[in-house]
């Protein structure tokens, strides 16, 4: 079938070359990133199930040399296949999907060849939320989703027998890691499968087999727990990439124009900027919040007492969703009085109390309905506060306090990630819904808080100003330390006080950050990365266009790119003009 489709593809390049050339290598490179993604589901049918599409839920693929060399042999057929379109030649929406086929796998096959996580990050190696997954989706009936289960199942022992061998000197953090996150999975082997099997209406001899499997599996895991508990972490690898391996991933993962060292040198002279605007906004309004305090001689401890003086208006614990609720039209009314984009008002937001599943996770966040599933709305999904103590909802509240908590919204929802969405839908690429940039996603909706507050929203309110500050300064500073750790050797002291001192945050918030921090690499780059990357092109446009330039047409063409890295919407602007 491979090799059939790649000669189908030669067919229809050679017969480009004499008429509607480019028309017919447009829909020879359709056909292919169609084909594309029926092999790239086969070769990661975890991948496949997440985002909703369900042909492999049965299969658990073994970790194994084999199958990474499998892998890689995968990544290069598709890469010489990809390489032989002429990526000038063809159409905006293709040659943006062309650079995220091609960055995908490069930066998998780099993964394996250079990166090697699989060797030293045990936390890659879990089974539960695949389960789960399964358990608690609805795509299909009970009985139907208990065979895959049952299928997949039967293969964990050897999947974590592969993980035990492939493990070479890893990280302490991520052993750690990985055993609370495999003995916390498990009881999805010895609590939800068991009372799903129960209540199915499967024959007893299948409901037999699975809760034997289930057993072995849960052994399989505590087994892996207990090499992982065994492991000297006196020799463990440090956490920490190093300048070489960090840029080679920071260009695979954030896909920017700058580099990590740039990028850096920007966030701190941001983070400069921010304090000065700060200092002076903290020295005008004092009197009028604090009264006849005197001035702390510290600049930095001045602005964290006003910061934490109007933390203290919030919304109660009860009304935090119809806030948020009630801001959703004054945010719609904004933007369109302004021009600053259109929004398709058949599309409004649905603003809903998180649903069971994702309780815990406080704060609000978007669900879009994945890239099978489109026609399924998408929500707002807001956290509540019950079950937590008077002071964790108290010290929350003020965390996203009546300022912040408007920003939170321009963030999320509008003219944020929900507008973003809505836009890369009209041009509904599956690449994109796939391989999309998280640089860009992110980056726009960091933007638009700044360029809603520039239009006037909140009527150039001082203490709004001072409460955005300390909101961006966060994205700038997540991009400090991440460089920081990863690079300059950064010690936790230093990132504590960076983040409590500089960032005015909490210490837990702080303390946080820097777990995220070695666990994860680049990614907290990517808000600022992305922020300074449309605030450059747009600044650019505006002194190129002088009075021609329209604020909203920018807005407009910019989404109309989907979520396609910054640089490359910017290049085909750019030669549109
Ligand atoms: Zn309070
Ligand atoms: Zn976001």
């Amino acid at each position: 079938m491979r090799f059939l489709f790649i000669a189908l593809v030669s067919t229809l390049i050679i017969s480009a070359c004499t008429e509607n050339k480019v028309e017919d290598y447009n829909k020879a490179f359709s056909s292919y990133s169609e084909e594309f993604v029926d092999e790239l589901w086969k070769m990661y049918p975890g991948w496949a199930s997440s985002v909703g599409f369900h042909d492999y839920d049965s299969v658990l693929v073994i970790p194994s040399d084999e199958t990474r060399a499998k892998e890689l042999t995968f990544l290069d057929e598709q890469l010489k296949t990809l390489q032989d379109f002429p990526v000038d030649e063809l159409s905006a929406g293709n040659q943006t999907d062309y650079y995220l086929i091609e960055n995908q796998l490069k930066s998998a096959k780099w993964g394996l060849q250079t990166f090697k996580s699989y060797q030293w990050d045990p936390s890659s190696y879990n089974v539960c939320g695949s389960f789960a997954e399964l358990l608690n989706s609805s795509h299909a009936p009970l009985e139907k989703r208990l065979r895959s289960i049952a299928y997949k199942l039967k293969h964990v022992p050897a999947f974590y027998a592969a993980a035990k061998k492939a493990i070479k000197r890893p990280t302490k953090e991520h052993v750690e890691l990985a055993i609370s996150q495999n003995q916390g999975g498990s009881s999805v082997f010895t609590l939800d499968l068991v009372v799903s099997v129960n209540k199915s209406k499967l024959e007893q001899s299948e409901k037999d087999a699975i809760l034997l499997d289930a057993k072995k599996a849960t052994a399989a895991i505590l087994d892996y727990v207990t090499f992982l508990q065994k492991i000297d972490l006196s020799k463990a690898r440090s956490f920490r990439l190093g300048e070489k391996l960090y840029a080679e991933k920071f260009a695979f993962d954030i896909q920017a124009a700058y580099t990590p060292k740039e990028i850096y040198a920007r966030a701190i002279a941001h983070k400069r900027d921010l304090h000065t605007k700060m200092i002076k906004l903290s020295h005008e309004l004092w009197s009028k919040h604090m009264g006849n305090k005197p001035k702390p001689a510290n600049d930095l401890d001045l602005v964290r007492q006003l910061i934490d003086q109007l933390s203290l208006v919030h919304v109660s614990a009860d009304s935090f969703q119809t806030a948020i609720d009630k801001q959703i039209p004054t945010l719609v009314e904004f933007v369109n009085k302004k021009k600053l984009l259109y929004l398709d008002p058949k599309k409004p937001l649905v603003v809903r109390k998180e649903p069971d599943y994702m309780a815990g996770v406080a704060g609000a966040s978007i669900s879009a309905p994945g890239p099978y599933d489109k026609m399924a709305n998408t929500y707002y999904n807001v956290g509540s506060l019950s079950g937590w103590s008077p002071e964790e909802a108290e010290s929350y509240l003020r965390e996203y306090n009546a300022y912040i908590l408007q920003i939170l919204n321009i963030h999320e929802a509008i003219p944020g990630h929900y507008t973003q969405l809505v836009y890369s839908n009209l041009s509904p690429s599956l690449i994109k819904s796939i391989l999309g940039n998280g640089t860009m996603v992110e980056g726009w909706a960091v933007y638009t808080e700044r360029m809603m507050l520039e239009n006037g929203y909140g009527n150039n309110e001082p203490e709004l100003w001072l409460m955005y500050y300390k909101w961006n300064l966060r994205t700038t500073c997540n991009t400090i330390l991440d460089y920081g750790i990863h690079n300059l050797n950064w010690s936790k002291e230093r990132v504590l006080n960076l983040l409590t001192k500089e960032a005015f945050q909490q210490q837990a918030e702080a303390e946080g950050k820097w777990r995220r921090a070695t666990l994860t690499q680049v990614q907290l780059c990517s808000y600022f990365t992305g922020y300074s990357e449309i605030m450059d092109f747009r600044d650019a446009q505006q002194s190129k266009l002088g009075d021609k330039f329209d604020l909203r047409k920018f807005h407009e063409t910019f989404l109309g790119y989907g979520s396609a890295p910054v640089k490359y919407i910017r290049q085909l602007m750019e030669k549109e003009q």
